[in-house]
């Protein structure tokens, strides 16, 4: 069999066929497969469907791609192309079936890069791709605007809209997503009011009037979007941002105290202070033996700092999801009454923000909504934007959490079941 026969076989590369060979001397360098279309009559855009059987001029294009390795090098195909004259996109280098447009990469390759970020970390993934990670983020929004290329948005009834800081700095995604799912089905650069309104714009037609909840913060934002886009929908205040407005006075609260402290010659109270942050913040079940110790330390001294523990806890158990939502508003009653009464400042101002949304709060406990589907959906989103971090643009950041946590996520090239 002749060698460009048993690479065809191989290679599988659509709409096309190997016509030549050439290895690079030494161990590490790259295959170079010459390839030629099968076809080649026909002459597409690679941004629409317009084929026609005339190429704009003689002038041949020579491109390059990279493949998957082969026995361990860098494979790369090397095709000829010519140039056409699509009515809308202006004069353009011919369409391939295997590579995606405008980039140097099969698609399969891309498939392949893209997976693996999904699922591992950013050294691992351009050691083992031998890519530069700026180029990932690239792959990562051309797949995923081929993936998401569906409708994806229309039938939504329940969402969520949050905020993600996606890069030091400020920089910050919105993104959107579907409770039925617990996937993420719409992001956007930034977390103003005007971000969450593209959402509606990019909606199907009669979308916006079929949303009947959407669960989200508490800051002014997203709720002015939704009165003005979508006045039928309930807002619902997330439990997980109803404790954080708690855990943050109880913080806040501990930081008066540590401050106090260390105007006291002995210095010990300060540091006991000072290191019970996490003791104190963290759920219960979560600390560790040293945390736990702190904690009891704290409880045995008593005063303001435990009181306000105490009060976080009883929050949270509002919110746990083991209570009628009679029940839970019941409890939520007494915490405001009990908190307002503490006579720890930052509560009673805890108490009067939770007073001030209690509308949305009651509706999401009479939804059902509790802290678990939040943070579950959260905790992959932060796990992939710290891989994201490295990209440059919110575009790429925002294509790999739409891939990672996403209604459809892309397969591993060439496995079949
Ligand atoms: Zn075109």
């Amino acid at each position: 069999m002749r060698a460009t026969t048993v690479l065809n076989r191989l290679l599988r590369v659509e709409g096309v066929r190997v016509i030549g060979v050439t290895v690079a001397e030494g161990p590490g360098g790259p295959v170079t497969l010459s390839v030629a279309p099968r076809c080649s009559v026909w002459l597409s855009c690679p941004h629409c469907r317009f084929r026609t059987r005339r190429a704009y001029d003689q002038r041949p294009v020579d491109s390059q791609w990279r493949h998957l390795d082969l026995a361990g090098r860098v494979c790369l195909l090397r095709m000829r192309r010519r140039r056409l004259a699509c009515p809308t996109h202006g004069v353009v280098t011919q369409a391939v079936a295997f590579a995606r447009p405008d980039s140097r990469f099969t698609s399969v390759f891309e498939d392949l890069v893209v997976w693996l970020t999904i699922r591992a970390d950013k050294s691992t993934v351009a050691a083992f791709a031998r890519v530069a990670w700026r180029t990932v983020g690239a792959m990562c929004q051309r797949v995923s605007a081929q993936l998401l290329e569906d409708d994806r948005l229309a039938g939504l009834v329940n969402i969520g809209v949050d905020e993600i800081s996606w890069r030091k700095h400020h920089k910050y995604l919105t993104l959107v997503s579907d409770a039925a799912t617990g996937t993420i089905v719409w992001g956007t650069a930034g977390k103003t009011a005007e971000a969450f309104a593209g959402f509606f714009d990019d909606l199907p037609e009669g979308g916006a009037e079929k949303i009947a909840t959407v669960s989200m913060d508490l800051g002014p934002a997203y709720a002015k979007t939704l009165t003005e886009k979508a006045p039928t929908a309930v807002i619902c205040y997330d439990p997980f941002h109803v404790v954080k407005v708690v855990t943050d006075a109880l913080d806040e609260l501990r930081r008066r105290h540590w401050q106090a402290a260390r105007a006291l010659p002995d210095q010990d109270l300060a540091t006991m202070y000072k290191g019970a942050r996490w003791a104190l913040l963290k759920n219960q079940p979560d600390l560790t033996y040293t945390q736990a110790v702190t904690l009891a330390t704290l409880r045995g001294q008593g005063g303001q700092v435990i009181r306000g523990h105490h009060l976080k806890e009883s929050l949270r158990a509002v919110f746990a999801g083991d209570l009628d939502p009679d029940q839970a508003q019941n409890l939520l009653s007494r915490w405001c009454s009990r908190a307002s009464r503490s006579q720890i400042p930052e509560f009673v101002r805890a108490s009067r923000t939770i007073r001030a949304h209690r509308a949305g709060i009651t509706a999401a406990l009479d939804y059902g909504m509790n802290n678990g589907r939040h943070e579950a959906l959260n905790a992959k989103a932060r796990l992939i934007i710290n891989r994201a971090r490295g990209f440059h643009t919110a575009n790429a950041a925002l294509a790999l959490i739409l891939l990672a946590c996403g209604p459809r996520q892309p397969a591993l090239p060439y496995h079949t079941r």
